[in-house]
Order: C-alpha cells, then sequence, then structure tokens
C-alpha cells in the first residue's frame, strides 16, 4: 500500500523507516524493508511499523540503498512471509509492489516449470521471479529484464526493484499505483506520495503510468516500457513542513 526508497551518502534505513511511518495513513497490515549493502537483507514483520523497527533494532542494517513496504494484502493473507519485500528464488533481486498482477497464476505455473520456488502466497512474488527469469534467459541487465517483464504482466503496480549483483541502483516503475521521485543532491527518494520526502527536498518528478525509472551512479534516467528516453518533468513543491 505504501512505498519508500532510498539511494545516496545517508544511512537508508532510519529515512525508510520514517518515511513508512508517514505512509500509515494510508492503511496496511504488515511491513518491510530491504537493504543492499554487499548483501541484500530482507525484514519484514505483520503488524505496525512499530513491530519491524523493534524487530530489526538487533539487525544489520548499515546501507546506503534501500527499500520499504506497508502492505495491504490483496493475494494471500497478512503474516510475516507474504510480507514486503519479497525475494526472486536465487535471493538476488528484491522486490516491493503496491497493486495486483490480475495474471499472476498463469505466470507462477510457467516459472515453477522453470524450477523458481516459491515462499509467500503473493502475486508480488511472481513479478520478481519473473524478472530473474528474464534476466536469466537473456543474459541481460536488471533494467532490460525489468523493462521485458512489464510487457508481461497485466494488472496495476508501483514496484521498486532491488538487485545485489547491481548495487548502486533502484529501479522503479509504474501502471495504475501513484509514484514520485524526489531529487536531492548526490540523493533520490522514491514514495507513494511526497510526505516522506519533503524534508530533504521540495523537487520531485511524478512518475507516469508505463514509465520507468532508473536510478544509478547518482543519475535519474526515465524511460518508456519502449526504452525510449523522457525528460522528467521536475516540480518545485509548495509544501509547509
Ligand atoms: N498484491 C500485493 C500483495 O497482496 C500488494 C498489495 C499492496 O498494494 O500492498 O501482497
Amino acid at each position: 500500500c505504501g512505498i519508500v526508497a532510498y539511494i545516496g551518502y545517508r544511512e537508508a534505513c532510519p529515512i525508510i523507516i520514517k518515511g513508512l511511518h508517514r505512509l500509515e495513513y494510508r492503511g496496511y497490515d504488515s511491513a518491510g524493508v530491504a537493504l543492499l549493502n554487499g548483501d541484500l537483507n530482507v525484514y519484514k514483520k505483520k503488524g505496525k511499523v512499530a513491530e519491524l523497527e523493534a524487530f530489526i533494532k538487533e539487525k544489520d542494517t548499515h546501507a546506503n540503498v534501500g527499500m520499504g513496504h506497508t502492505r495491504w494484502a490483496t493475494h494471500g493473507e497478512p503474516n510475516d512471509t507474504n510480507a514486503h519485500p519479497h525475494y526472486s528464488t536465487s535471493e538476488r533481486i528484491a522486490i516491493i509492489h503496491n497493486g495486483i498482477i490480475e495474471n499472476y497464476a498463469a505466470l507462477k505455473q510457467h516459472l515453477q516449470q522453470q524450477g523458481h520456488v516459491f515462499q509467500s502466497d503473493t502475486d508480488t512474488e511472481v513479478f520478481v521471479n519473473l524478472i530473474e527469469e528474464i534476466q536469466q534467459q537473456n543474459h541481460c541487465t536488471l533494467e532490460e529484464a525489468v523493462r521485458l517483464a512489464l510487457h508481461e504482466v497485466v494488472g496495476a503496480y508501483a514496484i521498486v526493484v532491488l538487485s545485489r549483483d547491481e548495487p548502486n541502483q533502484l529501479i522503479a516503475a509504474r501502471k495504475g499505483s501513484p509514484m514520485v521521485i524526489g531529487i536531492g543532491k548526490d540523493e533520490f527518494f522514491i514514495a507513494s506520495d511526497a510526505t516522506p520526502i519533503i524534508e530533504y527536498t521540495n523537487e520531485v518528478v511524478y512518475v507516469n503510468d508505463y514509465e520507468i525509472a532508473i536510478i544509478r551512479d547518482g543519475k535519474l534516467d526515465i524511460r518508456s516500457k519502449e526504452d525510449v528516453h523522457q525528460t522528467p518533468y521536475i516540480q518545485k513543491l509548495e509544501m509547509e513542513l
């Protein structure tokens, strides 16, 4: 139901947790984070963001790249396993997702035949395994695999994807679910709405349907599903903190 992601020079986890609190008003049943720091660690819990915070207190959360999610379950009951982020089978790629993948059952069957193993009952875990399968088949970059996957999923989504093989990078895409990118100095934020972002920067780009945002090496690139570069329209927010 809510997404927050960060890439830059600060500690990602506190920014993400604070952002998830700001999105709590949207309603949710579980929460989780993925943090990329050589390893790709996922921590998630049914219940409130406060419970996730208690859970990660003793964990290694050091990272400058990461993402967090509050889930409003549509496919699979609210529990720790169905909470986001979700790993691909190899645990090299992680995803957070708002929305619904309508053709997940057919995709899941196909992916299981290709050897992918599923932990959860969610439609989301199908999405991340589809990305992994495409990447393995095509020996392509994560960016390309995400783009090709978008041509195969039917439904609504705002997603953020991280890969331990391409560490200094966030990839996001949307169709039918809101997504805004905050542009700071040497740092970027992604969220479902601007509330987690405004305390850091007032420069934002609203991602349009069928667009993919690639944040890599301190630069934001927005491309269409057909891989055509889009000029980002940067807006200045005039919001009170
Ligand atoms: N359909 C996904 C799930 O049930 C995402 C739900 C959401 O938007 O939070 O896990």
